[in-house]
């Protein structure tokens, strides 16, 4: 007898009210709700969870002690659950060597063709597949060490005013204070004259000074400075050259390595042309290219090019490798990703893109029986795309799987065997099992949110476009896909950019036009946050071209509200990001009790020393080494995650401790903190963008990024704005239900009505139907793509012949 039902009892974990639920296995099951209903609290926070747990439990018994530490998952029993892999798209970011080619082990299958079905030179022995790697020793090209660019300095870029003399700074690539003097004291001291301007120094003399590998050491008598008498010392000579490129490769301080990247120039590789591999392997070939020459290839093409070989009617290696790699990329490009090529670099991809790509490589791995937990799959896909997502889906089930998807595309909900609604509100108003069957079955569950979108969903509102207020005109644009495009985006009105996945939405929206403003606005954009993302590094090989621009000065401002974390680390929370939590911290300090111990504000932050739990710092967590799971956090023994000194948390206010205050979701701390105000505007706009659910504390690294997003988003509501600001979001609903859609437009809308001007990346036909002006780009993805397929209102655009957005759109009820 076997049971086809996995079944929870007593489910607590986060807000689930102790909930009980059968979910069907080998099925499709969707789990719905508004955000912080509570479906990855079951989806992952219990399911999931406790198939891991099992499964540490059943390979290595001596990672108990951790297990316990972490966590097991609040629920009295789980039955009938099978092992689980979970596609998650938070908390899952890519390592920077990391490529398409690697995230989906196609990179292993192409250099085996190459190493046992290449074409050689004639005398030139086979290589192994490791020598077509460039991360390993045997494949990387000696020159650049794998990396295809290599760094170069020039006077130009190390003295950058040459009418200056050394003592005023002529060498700018110099460090700054004693470290720099001393570089000119001994320059002095060897008999240079420091006191020339640059240009006038003979020029041996100069390439010595930014050039030479030789490092003498001399006693240096220092230069007098303001009277200062300083005794001779031994200093050792660097030149410019060598201090910025050790620097830049050795230094472990990031403010250095960043100062020292702006004295570098960075080439192509002149051994390898950028290729990044050893000569000898670029000797080798197939079909008439080396390797390097196909991983830079887009998918799709790199399909059709094996396809002869793969239908070969034999089962020699080149055959059945071939047949192997096109059909793996087959499924890619059923998943809407052909157009990436095998090089591109992991981090440079969405989270929607690496999701799917790890979908495309489960779908190889054979595994039957397993549980897979997906995290909105549908993120980043046009509707036209959103069908083979489900086709795929179908073959992981089909080959005996289960399937289990927190979604919010209704599309997909429609197409499950099991819907599992969970609600009806967010945090402590949610929770509960609104309905757990078939999914015409919800048209009973009176209280779910849900409901109405899935069944009945309403026609837009008839409204009338707005009147632009001007035009930003890009003319002869080029970067990616996009190649000499015009683009005209009307101001003062909210605009939609749609098109199929890798159709260049993303390249025009958050790279040219932002770049564009940018520039022309001469500052950096007032980002809604710290956007370090390390990608300064690349920005100079993948810049946009732009002909000509017209419009800009109309622009003061520029705010991107994109999707990245907004912190790495527990210590970067909601409160501290929102500024809201220096409102608290005041608070605190200015009770009789804090006044009376001399406590100040400072003492009130996890982040300073006097106040914190100094056995995890002030983080309420420590790092666990569990296994090969990198970044597992275990709750603090010493504070139990309160991240205080004991003395601190005797300091309360209205009867609660900072930490209580921490843990309040943002709903609670609104009536809480109702009366101060600097505390209440910031929690207003965290609620009117749909975030009353979240915990002041809620560690950065437990967001999503919608709800990074939402964060930034809210941030910007509470400034005071002046001028004309352009707002710039990536796909701004993803992970929202369509509820919290709701909520969210309206915000933006009010922005327009402000005066602002909205453009918005997005594939929700309901959103784009409320648009005022839509551009569509397309017609199909990377070479396919990059050319607006229509443009005008959601209305004009709807009825666009050769557009794959048009019937979508007018399926939404555009009229
Ligand atoms: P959903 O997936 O429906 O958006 P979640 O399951 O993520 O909702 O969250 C449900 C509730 O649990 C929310 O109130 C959220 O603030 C809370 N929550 C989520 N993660 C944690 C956590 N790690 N610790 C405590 N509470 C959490
Ligand atoms: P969309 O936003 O419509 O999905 P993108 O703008 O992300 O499309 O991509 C358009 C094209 O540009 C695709 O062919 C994609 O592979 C390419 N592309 C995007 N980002 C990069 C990058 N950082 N490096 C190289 N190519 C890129
Ligand atoms: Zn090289
Ligand atoms: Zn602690």
């Amino acid at each position: 007898m076997t049971d086809s039902y996995v079944r929870v009892r007593g489910a607590r974990e986060h807000n689930l009210r102790t909930v009980d639920v059968d979910i069907p296995r080998d099925a499709l099951v969707a789990f719905t709700g508004v955000s912080g209903s509570g479906k990855s609290s079951l989806a992952f926070g219990t399911l999931y969870a406790e198939a891991q747990r099992r499964y540490f439990e059943s390979v290595a018994p001596y990672a108990r002690r951790l297990i316990h530490q972490v966590g097991a998952p609040k629920v009295e029993e789980v039955s009938g659950l099978p092992p689980a892999v979970a596609l998650e798209q938070r908390r899952s970011a890519p390592s920077a060597r990391s490529s398409v080619g690697t995230v989906t082990t196609l990179s292993n299958s192409l250099r085996m063709l190459f190493s046992r079905a290449g074409d050689y030179p004639d005398g030139a022995a086979r290589l192994d597949s490791d020598a077509f790697s460039p991360n390993t020793a045997a494949g990387a090209c000696p020159e650049c060490h794998g990396l295809g660019r290599v760094h170069r300095v020039t006077e130009d870029s190390l003295v950058p005013d040459p009418a200056l003399t050394i003592r005023e700074g002529a060498v700018a690539a110099w460090p700054g204070a004693w470290q720099g003097k001393n570089l000119r004291d001994i320059l002095a001291t060897l008999g240079h004259d420091i006191d020339r301007p640059w240009r006038e120094l003979p020029s041996a003399e100069r390439d010595w000074i930014l050039f030479t590998d030789e490092q003498p050491v001399v006693t240096v008598e220092p230069v007098r400075e303001a009277g200062r008498i300083q005794r001779p010392y031994k200093g050792q000579y660097m030149s410019a050259r060598r201090y910025v490129l050790h620097t830049f490769a050795d230094s472990k301080s990031e403010t250095l390595r960043t100062r020292v990247r702006g004295f570098l120039l960075t080439e192509p590789c002149p051994v390898c042309a950028g290729r990044r591999l050893r000569p000898e392997a670029l000797a080798v070939t197939f079909a008439g290219h080396d390797i390097a020459t196909l991983a830079a290839r887009p998918l799709g093409a790199l399909a059709a090019l094996l396809a002869p070989t793969a239908r070969r009617d034999d089962d020699g290696v080149a055959a059945t490798l071939a047949r192997d790699l096109v059909s793996r990329i087959e499924v890619l490009t059923e998943l809407g990703l052909g157009y990436l090529a095998m090089d591109r670099p992991a981090p440079s991809l969405s989270a929607g893109e690496l999701q799917r790509l790890r979908l495309a490589t489960q779908l190889r791995s054979g595994l039957f029986g397993v549980v897979y937990v997906l995290d909105e799959p549908s993120a980043g896909l046009h509707p036209a795309d959103t069908e083979s997502l489900l086709a795929v889906l179908g073959r992981l089930k089909e080959a005996g799987n289960s399937l289990f998807v927190v979604e919010h595309d209704m599309d997909v909900v429609r197409s499950a065997d099991w819907l599992v609604d969970v609600g009806p509100r967010a945090g402590e108003h949610g929770g509960r099992i609104l309905h757990s069957g078939p999914v015409a079955g919800l048209a009973d569950a009176a209280e779910s949110a849900t409901r109405r979108f899935l069944f009945d969903p309403a026609p837009p509102p008839e409204r009338t476009p707005r009147t632009p207020t001007g035009t930003l005109a890009l003319r002869g644009v080029t970067l990616h896909n996009l190649r000499g495009l015009d683009a005209d985006f009307p101001l003062g009105v909210f605009t939609a950019v749609t098109g199929v996945s890798g159709s260049g939405k993303s390249t025009l929206v958050t790279r040219v036009l932002a770049d564009a403003v940018r520039d022309h606005l001469g500052t950096a954009e007032e980002p809604a946050g710290p956007q370090d993302d390390g990608s300064a590094e690349d920005a100079a090989d993948d810049r946009a071209r732009i002909a000509a621009a017209e419009g800009l000065s109309a622009v003061d401002r520029l705010v991107r509200v994109d999707q990245k974390p907004i912190g790495r680390t527990p210590r970067s929370n909601l409160a501290t990001y929102t500024g809201l939590f220096d409102a608290v911290r005041k608070v605190f300090a200015a009770t009789d009790a804090a006044r009376a111990r001399g406590y100040t504000a400072g003492r009130f932050s996890f982040n300073v020393a006097a106040g914190r739990c100094e056995t995890c710092q002030g983080e309420g967590f420590v790092a666990v080494e569990l296994l090969f799971l990198p970044g597992t956090y275990a709750p603090c023994t010493a504070c139990h995650g309160a991240r205080y000194h004991p003395e601190t948390l005797e300091i309360t206010y209205r009867d609660r401790t900072v930490a209580d205050v921490l843990a309040m979701t943002v709903d609670t701390a609104a009536e809480f903190l109702a009366d101060v105000p600097a505390a209440a505007r910031s929690l207003r706009t965290l609620r009117e963008v749909g975030l009353g659910y979240l915990r002041l504390g809620q560690p950065a690294t437990e967001l999503s990024g919608g709800e990074a997003q939402r964060i930034k988003l809210a941030t910007e509501l509470q400034r005071t704005r002046r001028g004309h600001t352009l707002y710039l979001l990536d796909e701004p609903t993803t992970g929202l239900h369509p509820a919290d859609t709701e909520v969210l437009l309206r915000q933006l809308h009010g922005l327009v009505d402000a005066g602002h001007t909205v453009v918005v990346v997005e594939h929700d036909m309901g959103v784009v139907a409320g648009a005022d002006h839509v551009i569509d780009l397309g017609p199909g993805g990377g070479a396919d793509g990059g050319r607006i397929v229509a443009a005008g209102t959601p209305g004009q655009v709807a009825a666009a012949p050769g557009s794959r957005t048009a019937p979508y759109l007018a399926r939404a009820g555009v009229r």
